[in-house]
């Protein structure tokens, strides 16, 4: 019967989603921007209804309201381990926001913790990565917004916005805010009247950046401020692939500046490990340093696309067959796959761009 029918059909489907899952590698982090599961938990939602009832003055209902829908990060956590490689950046970040943040009493005076700091360096290093593991790691809130999206999409409405954006982190400290795509809020272009109203956006952004500073530098804060939330626990932390886009009064404002460069040899192994760790895979020790060597160049995210397209080789010659085979059937994962799969998936970044990030980082930047 066609009932029959409609039940084999569903039960392939499900099978084949069973075994393609199955064979890609695990993804432990998502990008900044999809929002995860527990954001509907009852918990955080007591508490939204909480802080919308307690906005300061001046704070725009809407746009909190979609500040705390869309732009605060809630699940899919990222920790240090993840991330393979940037030990330095990793060192950096625990020195400048996690020790300070689980420790506000040992970080004041002469250690008062930086107010903003910047990463830079080629697409798809981990740098978002980074900004979660940080604020996994110290247990923040976590308030992710990329600034193209400040001057396009929510145009007009973006001044109100990041008042409420800065507000609400003060609120639910302590926090990171991670400005992704820093640059196109920042540039020095926005500042020469090419848009009227980007200009604003960047100027009301200056100046709740610097308030955050000042109230934080001056920790004897009024009762009233303390209600307001503890400015001392909000950090912003920008990332860009365009540093040299950024103008100079902006960028002095970074204190710190922190190279986020392609990963070397030995970091490569260990991400290609990690990912292959839940697969069954063929690769010889050997097989795995020629495969180091053959992705010299390749971002962290060039690698895991490498890795994604090469787990999808055991499957690719069966066609209709995979259908029907059990998870044992399916052959492991070999170097021929990761060949194969090379010719396609090529690093992002190209030798003379990369001499770009290595030149600025010189200049302006902590290396890492
Ligand atoms: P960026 O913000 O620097 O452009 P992301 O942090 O968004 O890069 O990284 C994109 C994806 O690439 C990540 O979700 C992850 O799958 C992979 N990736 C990049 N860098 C690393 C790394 N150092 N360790 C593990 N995975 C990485």
């Amino acid at each position: 019967s066609s009932d029959q029918t409609k039940r084999q059909v569903r039960r392939k489907a499900k099978a084949k989603e069973d075994t393609v899952r199955a064979d890609l590698p695990p993804t432990p982090t998502s990008d900044a921007g999809d929002s995860g599961q527990d954001t509907d938990s009852d918990e955080w939602k007591e508490k939204c209804k909480d802080i919308m009832k307690h906005l300061p003055k001046g704070v725009d209902e809407g746009a909190a309201q979609q500040i705390l829908n869309e732009i605060v990060i809630k699940g899919d956590e990222v920790h240090w381990d993840d991330i393979a490689g940037l030990e330095v950046a990793k060192y950096a970040l625990k020195e400048t926001v996690v020790y300070p943040f689980l420790r506000p009493d040992l970080f004041m005076g002469l250690r008062e913790p930086a107010r903003g700091m910047l990463l830079f360096g080629p697409p798809g290093t981990g740098k978002t990565m980074l900004a979660r593991g940080v604020a996994t790691e110290s247990r923040s809130t976590f308030f992710a917004i990329s600034a193209s999206s400040l001057t396009s999409k929510f145009l007009g409405e973006s001044e109100k916005l990041v008042r409420a954006l800065f507000a609400l982190a003060k609120m639910l400290a302590p926090s990171i805010i991670f400005v992704d795509e820093i640059d196109s809020l920042l540039s020095s272009r926005s500042g020469s009247g090419e848009h009227e109203a980007t200009r604003r956006i960047k100027t009301e952004f200056l100046i709740q950046w610097s308030d955050l500073a000042k109230a934080a530098a001056g920790r004897e804060q009024s009762e009233k401020d303390k209600e307001r939330g503890d400015a001392s626990r909000v950090l912003v932390l920008a990332a860009t692939n365009l540093p040299w886009a950024i103008d100079e009064a902006a960028r002095r404002r970074f204190v710190r500046r922190q190279y986020i460069p392609l990963p070397e040899g030995d970091v490569r192994k260990s991400q290609l490990k990690t990912l292959l760790s839940h697969q069954k895979h063929e690769l010889s020790d050997s097989e795995m340093n020629h495969l180091v060597a053959l992705t010299d160049g390749f971002s962290g995210s060039d690698i895991t696309a490498l890795a994604k397209d090469a787990a999808m080789g055991p499957l690719r010659s069966l066609g209709e067959k995979l259908l029907h085979m059990t998870m044992d059937e399916i052959r492991p994962i070999r170097f021929e796959d990761f060949k194969a799969s090379l010719i396609n998936i090529r690093p992002s970044v190209s030798g003379k761009g990369l001499k770009e990030y290595e030149d600025w980082a010189r200049e302006f930047g902590e290396r890492g």
